[in-house]
């Protein structure tokens, strides 16, 4: 991702989700501390390695698990907490569920 890209902004606010909530400990968040004040072009290329494997591949859904949408990263945290769900499709799979349970 380039360092212009307006996505960056929320990603940052993503990684310090992770660390805020304690989900990273040792070196990923060492390094995820470091992209959060330098960005990713500070890394090692072997750090960037281990960004990519402990970081973004663990915490990261690329496509809402419902109908494929894309995630936004501010919703990233809370999708890789439900089974990789955006929003949009969150809120409406708990409608259906209250409307299952009001019918049954
Ligand atoms: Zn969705």
């Amino acid at each position: 991702m380039m360092p212009d890209d307006p996505m960056e902004d929320d990603r940052t606010d993503f990684l310090r989700e992770l660390i805020f909530n304690d989900r990273l400990h040792g070196t990923a968040l060492e390094i995820t501390r470091r992209v959060i004040e330098w960005g990713e072009g500070a890394l090692s290329e072997k750090e960037r390695y281990v960004f990519q494997r402990n970081v973004i591949e663990v915490f990261v859904t690329d496509e809402c698990s419902r109908r494929g949408c894309r995630i936004p990263w501010s919703e990233m945290y809370q999708a890789h907490d439900n089974g990789g769900m955006c929003g949009d499709c969150r809120h409406m799979d708990a409608k259906i569920m209250n409307r299952s349970l009001a019918d049954g």
